[in-house]
């Protein structure tokens, strides 16, 4: 019988596909599968309208039928089936749905050696030969008397043959390459891995998938042990199992299944012990229609940062999975949400690649997001301490989406963020903005490595004397956050540690002026004990209870530093904050430290310094460079 040559671009892709060091080969079943299930749509359609069909909806079904002697996996269907020319011209062409996109690459040269083009665009039959040396389909029309059987192994062309079959439909009948070093085909003979495929990405076809499943199962053998008890033997029985669930709980109306069944779904299914804080569901008819289950969960993963993370969003198309883990769906803010999307609209064989610009896939990503947004504005406003536990696990990939591509993405945002404004109240910038009295102008912020710590912080007295709230950050990424906001409601942000806090009037300004140039002689003095750690010291119009505090200057900050510090290239480490030594006049410390100079002991004046500007650094959370010295020096003032 005369060989058939494929066109050309089929054989190109048939000899990727063969040679393919394709890695995820296991989408083979998912793609003949979804032909099946095809198929099978079509010939039910067909009999609604025409009674000589003879089948019923529940007459369908598509089979796996595995030969471990023949090295073959046959997947049957009874669903339209081909003609020869059909099968000649579906089977020996590219998939329409991947042969644009696919032939403009083959075009540019050098993509036609790069394997990856296979994982760009499923290519639906022929991925067969990714698994399979010769591929067999036995196929019968709907309505003809005749069958056809196509064969091919591969690029070098195929033959078609009229046939008899007895029954409608089709068997695509794959006959597995030999093992090698690297690659066991055998595998696929394996049921409990067949059945495991079906799982992973057929679970939710239409149609019943049948597999014969062997099972141990206990008989008795009618005798009796000594004990009088009876004996056993275990045999292996065969039995038709139905293996993928089919309907899938996200396609079922919310009068079907109700928020609980959700839960435990998604409990089950991510192997989450704690409850998800927020459950989205939607359905969307119109421009783009889908149905969505997302999840925000409990807790953050433990392995969210070890690229073990596998949660996400599970595209489906149909209840055909697509993809794992599409991190292409919503913004990496929002990467924390688990769970499904599934619209009929998404094409089988999109790939990670081409998901950025498919145009439906960002529709539903901007709705979704905007949901997303919705449900936990709800849960803030219902529940604020179960936010804050949804803000102390997320509120981290919230932030960074706030500095993220220069702040693109802010103002939509920024409504979510919570901060501390004391040891167990967290609130948005605009409840702040809400909460201030008329005179305040500014946003206060103290910021430091820790609650306790950014508490603490002395520079927070004069704000907090006038009976101001202050927002207290803890993170280094706070910082970075309030910059990219700029403001809250036309109101500025203002650091109690660096920035003027606007209190001053002019008058005492001034005043202040004067009194630096008074004591310029001992600032002076101080700032050359101090050498290089210090680059200005001034008197402090900030301090109330204590004697000296250390303030910044510059675009660096003590918490830019503190993060810069474990920064990985060295340069990043050396980055230091310009420190402004601030010292209290009023208080006995400064004062015990003036008399010294006023009496000439310059080194008991010099030593004093170096206290307070110890004492300075260590509030303002730093270490001590040298404790030795630091606790010899006070030791010495006994
Ligand atoms: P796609 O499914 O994306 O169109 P495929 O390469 O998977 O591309 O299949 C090509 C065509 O072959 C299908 O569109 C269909 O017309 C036909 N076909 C494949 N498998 C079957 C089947 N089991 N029954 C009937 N037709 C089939």
């Amino acid at each position: 019988m005369a060989k058939k040559q494929f066109k050309a671009e089929s054989k190109r892709l048939l000899d990727l596909m063969i040679n393919s060091i394709y890695t995820n080969k296991e989408i083979f079943l998912r793609e003949i599968l979804s032909n099946a299930s095809d198929a099978i749509d079509k010939l039910c359609y067909l009999s609604l309208t025409d009674e000589k069909v003879g089948l019923d909806r529940k007459d369908f079904r598509i089979d796996i039928l595995v030969d471990r002697d023949a090295r073959t996996i046959t997947v049957r269907d009874n669903g339209i089936g081909m003609t020869m020319q059909e099968a000649e011209q579906n089977l020996g062409v590219i998939a329409k749905s991947g042969s644009f996109q696919f032939k403009d690459e083959m075009d540019k040269e050098k993509a036609a050696d790069d394997v990856s083009i296979i994982g760009q665009f499923g290519v639906g039959f022929y991925s067969a030969f990714m698994v399979a040396d010769e591929v067999t389909v036995l196929s019968r029309k709907y309505g003809e008397e005749e069958g056809v059987q196509w064969t091919s192994r591969g690029a070098d062309g195929y033959t078609v043959t009229a046939i008899e079959k007895e029954s409608v439909g089709t068997d695509v009948i794959m006959h597995l390459k030999p093992d090698t070093d690297d690659e066991l085909f055998g595998t696929y003979l394996e049921k409990w891995k067949l059945k495991a495929l079906v799982k992973k990405y057929s679970d939710y076809v239409r149609w019943p998938i049948h597999m014969e499943m062997e099972r141990q199962e206990r008989f008795e053998t009618g005798e009796t042990d000594d004990a009088g008890q009876p004996k056993y033997e275990y045999k292996i029985v065969s039995q038709d199992e139905v293996i993928n669930s089919m309907v899938p709980i996200w396609q079922r109306s919310k009068n079907e299944v109700t928020d609980d069944d959700c839960i435990a779904w998604y409990k089950e299914k991510n192997r989450d012990r704690k409850d998800p804080c927020a459950l989205i569901r939607v359905s969307a008819e119109g421009l783009v229609s889908y149905k969505a289950m997302l999840f925000v969960p409990g807790e953050e993963n433990p392995e969210a940062f070890t690229g073990n993370n596998k949660g996400g969003i599970t595209l489906y198309s149909n209840g055909v999975m697509i993809m794992e883990n599409c991190d292409k769906l919503v913004h990496d803010y929002f990467e924390f949400v688990k769970g499904v999307v599934d619209s009929p609209d998404l094409s089988l064989n999109i790939s990670r690649e081409l998901l950025q610009h498919d145009r439906q896939l960002r529709v539903i990503g901007q709705n979704l997001e905007k949901k997303i947004k919705g449900e936990l504005e709800k849960l803030m406003k219902d529940d604020r301490p179960k936010y804050q536990e949804f803000f102390r696990n997320f509120g981290t990939h919230l932030k960074a989406g706030c500095c993220d591509e220069y702040g693109r993405y802010k103002d939509f945002l920024r409504d979510l963020l919570v901060f501390y404004t004391s040891e167990d109240k967290q609130v948005t910038l605009k409840e702040y903005v809400e909460n201030m009295p008329e005179s305040q102008q500014k946003i206060y912020f103290a910021s430091s490595d820790t609650l306790k710590r950014a508490m603490s912080l002395p520079q927070g007295d004069e704000v907090r004397s006038r009976g101001y709230e202050l927002l207290y950050l803890t993170s280094p990424l706070d910082e970075l956050v309030l910059e990219n906001l700029r403001e809250q409601d036309g109101k500025p942000f203002c650091n109690v540690v660096t920035d003027d806090l606007g209190f001053d009037t002019e008058e005492e300004k001034k005043a202040a002026e004067e009194r630096d140039i008074e004591n310029k002689e001992l600032l002076d003095f101080v700032k050359e004990s101090l050498g290089e750690s210090v680059s200005k010291v001034r008197l402090s119009r900030k301090l109330q209870s204590l004697p000296c505090c250390l303030t910044t200057e510059g675009p660096v900050t003590l918490e830019m530093e503190r993060y810069f510090r474990h920064g990985p290239s060295q340069e990043m480490r050396k980055v230091r904050a310009e420190r402004v030594l601030e010292l209290n006049g009023e208080h006995k410390a400064v004062q015990a430290l003036k008399a010294a100079y006023d009496s000439g002991d310059k080194e008991r004046a010099g030593k004093l310094a170096k206290i307070l500007d110890t004492l300075a650094e260590l509030m303002a959370g730093c270490e001590v460079e040298d404790p030795a010295d630091f606790v010899a020096m006070v030791s010495d003032l006994f």
